[in-house]
């Protein structure tokens, strides 16, 4: 791991030399707020009451204490530790960090979920797992037919349980923790702490620890004069919302953060690749690397610079006038750091922040704690970014037209206007130099999303970089497609693009997969991809479409 860092490590938190291991691997260079205090709790065995958004890091805060364990508590076939979470998709993510993290540990874990085929999931419980991620039904379910077994369960812990509680999981919450024995931990994470949810900590935890995430103000003062900007960007489409932002923004040298050093060399290489001049800077990477690359961007060869948040502790730029945080921070706190670095001494700042559709709690927390106004915005469309570039080439060709010496070119426009009109050479001359200084047209629509300001915003497929879940097949012409019926319609004030926006936000599914939609006074039917339409029903069930729930199922007419 890095050693020249200031803050605390994972080796610190005890962590077993396999899980660090692999944590260096991921290129997470430090714990996160909620990793720092959560974790030794939970390796020490106390039971916990975590509030915590997504985005904070809490998947590995219950993760990793419940892999350190593993093969203290593993005894045979039996799983030692059950994780509870609200949807299939979220089940799908957890499961893939347990097998990132534990990879060295040969861990053994298996999402179970409604929707898909039991019998594998008999045959996998069968053969012996450690770690079973579940969706309540389905775990009930799989604990009626006697299929999983609870006996040996060390750890429960239930992820976003606010979510579950919402889902009407409530009693299934109670069959399942009661059929774990007695003495097992159980830790509790949730982005919101409502009575409910007390009463069940309160059946359910022993004398929890308490943790909240995100409460801390940050110093009064602290935050500086600095124009704050989110643009809502899918992830696939961040590269390239990046690039647009930067060309509009133009920055004199800006510090985009990136969350571990894998992404920060990915990114570096996308932008360079794009013709942006970009240099990594993360924790890897040697002091001496560290210096060149500075001094890169200190003389204006570079003029971005792609970090983690330890390796650009402590720098200081004296050009710097804009901080792109490529995702949103997982602490508030780090938020108000990473942009404490513009705006310095009365000079203009600009902060700007890549939110994924999902991310719209995470962004309103820090807006809360930092005592910041960050205003949403859309990513510049192809003509917004065409009008920049004409004022850009209309700003150099004023600034030629007061300061140079221009006349050793009179005899160029003189000898063309024998022939032209003045007019028509100015306008030759200005294609000229718009196209010297990249005016190219071969820019592409980015798709233009709006923050899911549902509960349950974000457990899409599409949620995380690495934790995908499996791609709903597209449309192929002449393909089998299914009917879905919503309860919504026409009264509801639905029209096909709320069901395509949900659609697509929902799932991997894109526009032109999605087929006729007919929207009746009380309900609308939609035609999708036949393969896509089970995965489509669960991501419409667990959201909302025009600010409400609807019944979703398959059209059976
Ligand atoms: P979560 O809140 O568990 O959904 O995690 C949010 C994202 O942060 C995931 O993509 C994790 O892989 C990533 N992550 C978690 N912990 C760290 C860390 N200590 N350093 C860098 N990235 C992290």
């Amino acid at each position: 791991m890095n050693t020249d860092q200031d803050g605390p490590t994972f080796a610190e938190l005890g962590l077993r030399p396999e899980l660090l291991q692999a944590l260096s691997t991921l290129g997470y260079e430090e714990p996160t707020p909620i990793q720092l205090e959560a974790i030794p709790l939970v390796v020490e065995g106390r039971d916990l009451l975590g509030q915590a958004a997504t985005g904070t890091g809490k998947t590995a805060a219950f993760s990793l204490p419940v892999l350190q364990h593993l093969e203290a508590h593993r005894s045979g076939r039996s799983p030692i530790a059950l994780v509870l979470v609200p949807t299939r998709e979220l089940a799908v993510q957890v499961s893939e960090a347990f097998h990132r993290y534990g990879k060295d540990l040969g861990a053994r874990v298996l999402p179970v979920y409604g929707g898909a085929p039991i019998v594998r999931q008999l045959r996998s419980l069968e053969s012996g797992v450690d770690v079973v991620v579940a969706t309540p039904g389905r775990a009930l379910d799989l604990l009626n037919r006697g299929s999983l077994r609870l006996d040996e369960i060390a750890t429960v812990v239930l992820d976003e349980a606010d979510e579950m509680l919402d889902m009407g999981f409530a009693e299934d919450l109670d069959a399942i923790l009661d059929a774990t024995p007695e003495q097992r931990q159980t830790v509790l994470f949730s982005a919101t702490m409502p009575r409910r949810l007390d009463s069940l900590a309160r059946r359910h935890l022993r004398d929890p620890a308490r943790i909240t995430i995100a409460k801390e103000q940050a110093q009064a003062g602290e935050a500086p004069r600095v124009r704050q900007t989110a643009y809502v960007v899918p992830r696939g489409a961040k590269p390239a919302a990046l690039g647009r932002i930067l060309d509009i923004e133009a920055p004199t040298a800006a510090i985009v953060f990136c969350r571990t050093r894998e992404e920060v060399d990915t990114l570096t290489e996308t932008l360079n690749g794009r013709g942006y001049r970009a240099e990594p800077l993360h924790g890897g990477m040697s002091q001496e690397q560290r210096d060149k690359v500075m001094g890169r961007l200190r003389s204006g060869t570079a003029d971005l610079l792609v970090a983690t948040d330890v390796a650009a502790r402590g720098l200081d730029i004296e050009q710097l006038t804009h901080v792109v945080n490529y995702d949103v921070p997982s602490a508030p706190e780090s938020y108000v750091h990473r942009i404490g670095r513009v705006g310095r001494a009365g000079r203009e700042g600009v902060a700007i922040t890549l939110a994924e559709p999902r991310e719209h709690r995470q962004l309103k927390t820090i807006e809360k704690v930092a005592g910041a106004t960050i205003s949403v915005q859309t990513v510049p469309t192809v003509a917004d970014l065409r009008t920049r570039r004409l004022d850009l080439t209309r700003a150099a060709l004023r600034e030629s037209l007061l300061g140079d010496e221009l006349d050793r070119f009179r005899v160029v426009v003189e000898t063309l206007a024998d022939e032209f009109d003045l007019m028509e050479v100015a306008l030759a001359a200005v294609k000229l130099a718009h196209e010297a200084v990249g005016g190219a047209d071969d820019e592409e629509e980015i798709p233009q999303v709006a923050f899911r300001t549902e509960r349950d915003a974000g457990r899409g497929p599409a949620g995380q970089g690495s934790g995908r879940g499996e791609r709903p097949a597209r449309r192929v012409p002449g393909g089998p497609t299914a009917r879905l019926f919503v309860g919504l319609g026409r009264e509801a004030g639905i029209r096909p693009g709320d069901l395509v926006g949900a659609i697509t936000g929902e799932t991997e599914l894109r526009g032109k997969d999605i087929g006729s939609i007919e929207i009746h006074q009380r309900f609308a039917l939609v035609e999708i991809p036949e393969p896509a339409a089970d995965e489509v029903v669960q991501a419409l069930r667990a959201t909302m479409i025009k600010g409400r729930k609807a019944t979703i199922r398959r059209d059976r007419a």
